[in-house]
């Protein structure tokens, strides 16, 4: 709780003014008060325009090609008004950490309720509800962490009940090398994909849609500047290189994994979707919410240096709470909302920081690079409804999940829909939102195999 008490009084003595003239920002539980402006790409809906910069307030975003067009950005950089006006975030955020907390600084004081350029800013806000955004940066590779002790040791009951932790876990970060190219905008539908996989256990080997389509519940950390190859990014440098903090759902077809992972790796089980949120919240807008880092209170091993530092020990974890919706095709048909089904948060439920990800990520000279996606992998907590995907809320589907409705689920159906969303919150108010990771399964058809729908 200190730790937390000192962050804050350092958060407050950044501005005078802590409100926005976008009365919907300073609105008790916004997800984006003037302490968030995350960054996004958008453009407005079935406009079909080249997509463009944003940053969230309120319920508005303001368009930064714009504001770097009528000067609104002067005293910026070159580099950095130029960058701006591009269709997605990867120039930007290549600048650097420095550079973004000015951007940051200068468009607080645009949007402050005391700003000087009121009247000049207002034209060039949105509505966020009357937007489609993209994926933010270009996604040059995605790598999907295993950070969850809880859900390894869940996960790892299943085929281990002995020895459900593997010995390796605890004594650093482990991860798989994900795909890039199906890193998908939240809202895209997710088409139930087709593999081979045994029917039951130890039955018949089938091709066919997938019977175990599931959903992991994470949280994603996109690279600012990257580093050359043959370097490493020191534990207590590696937040300088992430541009921020996203959701994800890295959907899973849980029979397809299980088949082809003998013995390596995820593969077609996992690569034909991993949907994200649209923001991009800077680590500077989530410092009122750091946390200690479990790892090095939680760790039985000693861990090597590189994972360790005494500023990660005191705030490497982030106090993000995760929460996940389920909405059935037989509850839109009523008009029912979407049921709340679990909720995880990150600096509880992952072992290691986004900083020791990053610094393991590379301790070898494995480059990163501007816009490169870290995942958390699923984020399970310690007790009932907080593990984060199906196959441990059902028990590897022997144990149906029941609805409010009295429908229940072991894997999704088709039509089912899947919303992850994530907010740090402080007992005096304070909110920072990250907006929502969403996606409905189509059925597999081979109609609509390769085809967008929507
Ligand atoms: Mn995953």
């Amino acid at each position: 709780m200190t730790a937390i008490n000192a962050s804050l009084d350092t958060h407050a003595m950044g501005s005078t003014t802590t409100t926005s003239f976008v009365e919907s920002a300073n609105v008790p539980g916004s997800n984006f008060p003037l302490q968030n402006l995350p960054f996004c790409v958008y453009r407005p809906c079935s406009s079909g325009v080249p997509f463009r910069i944003g940053v969230g307030i309120g319920s508005l975003l303001l368009d930064l090609r714009q504001a770097a067009r009528i000067g609104l950005l002067q005293g910026l950089s070159a580099e950095q008004i130029e960058a701006c006006q591009h269709s997605q975030l990867n120039s930007l955020f290549n600048l650097g950490r420095a550079s973004m907390v000015a951007l940051r600084e200068h468009l607080t004081a645009l949007l402050r309720s005391d700003s000087m350029d009121i009247e000049t800013v207002k034209p060039l806000l949105m509505e966020q509800s009357q937007v489609e955004f993209d994926v933010p940066f270009a996604i040059g590779d995605y790598t999907d962490f295993f950070a969850s002790v809880n859900h390894a040791t869940n996960v790892g009951k299943m085929y281990r009940p002995d020895t459900p932790l593997l010995p390796n876990f605890k004594t650093q970060p482990l991860a798989y090398h994900g795909r890039a190219s199906s890193v998908v905008m939240s809202g895209d539908t997710v088409v139930r994909p087709r593999g081979n996989y045994r029917d039951g256990h130890g039955g018949e080997l089938k091709f066919g849609p997938t019977n175990r389509l599931d959903f992991e519940v994470e949280i994603g950390v996109y690279i600012g500047r990257g580093n050359p190859r043959n370097t490493s990014i020191a534990l207590d440098e590696a937040e300088d290189h992430i541009a921020g903090v996203c959701v994800v759902n890295d959907w899973s077809a849980r029979d397809i994994q299980s088949w082809e992972t003998q013995p390596l790796g995820p593969f077609l089980g996992k690569n034909f979707a991993t949907t994200v949120s649209p923001w991009v919240v800077t680590l500077d807008a989530l410092e009122p919410y750091r946390q200690p880092a479990v790892s090095e209170a939680q760790g039985e091993a000693a861990l090597s240096d590189y994972l360790r530092s005494p500023r990660n020990q005191v705030k490497g974890g982030l106090a993000i709470q995760i929460e996940t919706y389920l909405q059935t095709p037989a509850m839109r048909e009523v008009g029912a909302p979407r049921e709340m089904i679990t909720a995880a948060r990150f600096d509880r439920d992952s072992f290691w920081t986004v900083g020791q990800m990053v610094a393991h990520h590379t301790v070898n000279g494995c480059n990163l690079r501007t816009g490169d996606l870290l995942a958390s992998g699923t984020l399970s907590g310690p007790t009932e409804r907080t593990e984060g995907c199906l196959l441990e809320l059902t028990r590897g589907g022997t144990v149906p999940l029941t609805l409010s409705n009295g429908e229940s689920r072991r894997f999704l159906e088709d039509g089912d829909e899947v919303t992850i969303t994530a907010f740090c919150a402080l007992e005096t108010g304070e909110r920072i939102g990250f907006g929502e990771s969403t996606g409905r399964v189509l059925a597999s058809t081979p109609n609509n195999l390769g085809k967008e729908q929507s």
